[in-house]
């Protein structure tokens, strides 16, 4: 996953007259490929799968706090942090999985921390005091210098060189094809951004911009909505767009940040992907973006330190009910001890995605059975000291005219690791009509099928990269994201799924904004304990 948000006309501009960086090609030679030590973890679809059955024990023994937040990923800890900031301290996280941080997780081994999911936040919209004030909480964002632009510390930033592209059997500086592009693709590019920034300011007859983040703060007038109703692809079509490179560059974008391609997410969210971003904080840190090691783990770690002693790990709530006292009963499986318990709460957040709440709440499985979830596949490689040691690693390394999105260099930001062993993470989406399928393909593929997909892509850039592979570390995310397919984000299922139940039963998740990223996951934990707390 790559910071494709971060480009805009200004920006290409900027960069399509330098001459791109050719770093001398890694020639690298060894004399026979050698057997590598391979691993495969995923979401724990296992126990998450159980919620289908529910065979689980009856429950023994019963507790009470105020409130109960189910599922500690960004959503949960959002809102498990604006209840401790509210002076809440009765509360308890159930979690399923035996961390916190959901798709903002990480793996670690001796050589580097390395994301399992989310691995960077853009910098924020000035507007967005609330993820201004946690980013200075985090020691991320340090203080305003004398002409009040915000300094970082960037330790905690990307630096260059940043991102790179194989395109054309060369490795160029930036994500878009420049190099050896024709006029006529170069001025499609500029005609886009050009397009994108007048979006960018966009705004309806009551201020609201057109497209925002978070989500609920951005206009609904019709002809956003309209933007909705088209495939991305047919709108690029639609207003002359033809050039190869660019469908191929935006196709990318999609699919970074929506798992699905320009083919099946809407023109709103391909636009919204350009546009709502703002760039308007940080001038001198324009371009950037925050990441570390271990990813978004960072800051779900940062969170977390609201709620220290009140994660339950390895508890799966699994029922909710409204009793006769008023009071919301949840029954939880803990996975530890292999037994069941009640827990009664005043009001309960499920901070859990659509897909699970369905089994909890069965009267929502239609409308939950709308949203599209597309299936991810990382791979974490421990490379040994030949791969990178004649070229430079750029933070991010894409190849032009795949299916997967390239590689992150997990050290990049590291002062303080021995780096002979160079640890990267290979992301790849599926992006198809047929999300379910492609799911249980994925479900399905075998370590030899994994191993294949992968390495036929790196190698197209790498062609010994096979032979300098140590460790193979493969993630599958079944439901790795929610992809804003055309009538999904204004959608009345997702109204519906959105609303709590007697004001006592709330939902938040990143899914019910309809876009999968940090920002969003941060503003929904913080209106859901808005409400909880009416
Ligand atoms: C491959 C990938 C890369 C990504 N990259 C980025 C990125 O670089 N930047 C970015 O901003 N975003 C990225 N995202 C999006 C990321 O998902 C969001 O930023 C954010 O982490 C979503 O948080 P959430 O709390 O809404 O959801 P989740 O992460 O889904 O959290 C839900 C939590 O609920 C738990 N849970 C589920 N069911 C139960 C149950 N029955 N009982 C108890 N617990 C339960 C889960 O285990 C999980 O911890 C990426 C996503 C993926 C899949």
């Amino acid at each position: 996953m790559k910071n494709g948000v971060k480009f805009n006309r200004r920006n290409f501009l900027k960069t399509s007259f330098l001459v791109a960086c050719f770093l001398p090609f890694l020639q690298y030679c060894s004399k026979a490929a050698k057997s590598f030590i391979l691993k495969i973890s995923g979401a724990n679809y296992v126990l998450g799968h159980q919620l289908w059955a529910k065979n689980f024990p009856k429950p023994t023994g019963t507790s009470k706090h105020q409130y109960i937040i189910v599922g500690a990923g960004i959503t949960g800890l959002s809102a498990a942090r604006f209840l401790k900031k509210n002076g809440i301290g009765d509360y308890v996280l159930l979690e399923m999985e035996n961390h916190f941080g959901g798709n903002s997780s990480n793996g670690e081994n001796k050589f580097s921390k390395f994301p399992l999911g989310a691995h960077y936040l853009p910098i924020p919209n000035k507007a967005d005091e609330e993820l201004k004030n946690f980013l200075k909480e985090s020691k991320i964002y340090l203080k305003d210098d004398e002409n009040g632009e915000p300094i970082f510390d960037e330790y905690q930033l990307t630096y260059a060189p940043e991102e790179r592209l194989f395109y054309k059997n060369e490795w160029q500086e930036n994500l878009i094809p420049q190099y050896a592009t024709s006029e006529k693709v170069k001025a499609e590019f500029q005609h886009f951004f050009q397009l994108m920034d007048d979006f960018r300011k966009k705004k309806d007859s009551e201020g609201k911009f057109w497209f925002d983040i978070p989500i609920k703060n951005a206009s609904t007038i019709d002809e956003v909505k309209n933007l909705e109703k088209i495939t991305f692809k047919n709108w690029l079509l639609d207003n002359q767009f033809h050039s190869e490179e660019l469908f191929w560059y935006l196709d990318y974008c999609c699919k970074d940040d929506f798992g699905l391609g320009t083919d099946f997410v809407s023109a709103w969210a391909g636009i919204f992907y350009f546009s709502a971003r703002k760039n308007d904080w940080s001038k001198k840190y324009d371009g950037h973006v925050f990441t570390w090691a271990d990813g978004n783990a960072r800051l779900a770690k940062h969170l977390s330190g609201f709620s220290e002693n009140k994660i339950l790990k390895n508890h799966l709530t699994y029922d909710c009910k409204i009793n006769e006292n008023d009071e919301v009963e949840v029954l939880v499986f803990d996975n530890n001890s292999k037994k069941s318990k009640k827990i009664i709460a005043e009001k309960v957040l499920f901070a859990t995605p659509q897909f699970v709440n369905q089994y909890v709440f069965p009267e929502r499985k239609k409308a939950a059975e709308s949203l599209v979830y597309a299936p991810w596949l990382l791979a974490t490689f421990q490379m040994n000291e030949h791969f990178g040691a004649e070229e430079e690693l750029n933070w991010d390394n894409v190849i032009y005219g795949v299916e997967g999105l390239g590689y992150i260099y997990n050290q990049h930001q590291n002062t303080d690791f021995n780096t002979s062993k160079k640890i990267i993470t290979y992301y790849r989406s599926f992006s198809s009509k047929n999300s379910k399928q492609a799911r249980r393909n994925l479900y399905k593929m075998t370590d030899v099928e994994m191993k294949k997909l992968v390495f036929d892509e790196l190698k197209l850039a790498h062609p010994h990269f096979e032979e300098m592979v140590e460790e193979v570390y493969f993630h599958k995310l079944g439901h790795g994201m929610i992809s804003p397919v055309p009538n999904s984000i204004f959608g009345k299922e997702k109204d519906f799924l959105k609303k709590d139940i007697d004001h006592k039963i709330f939902f938040a998740h990143s899914d019910l904004s309809g876009i999968s990223i940090f920002e969003e996951a941060f503003h929904q934990g913080i209106e859901a304990a808005k409400k909880m707390l009416q």
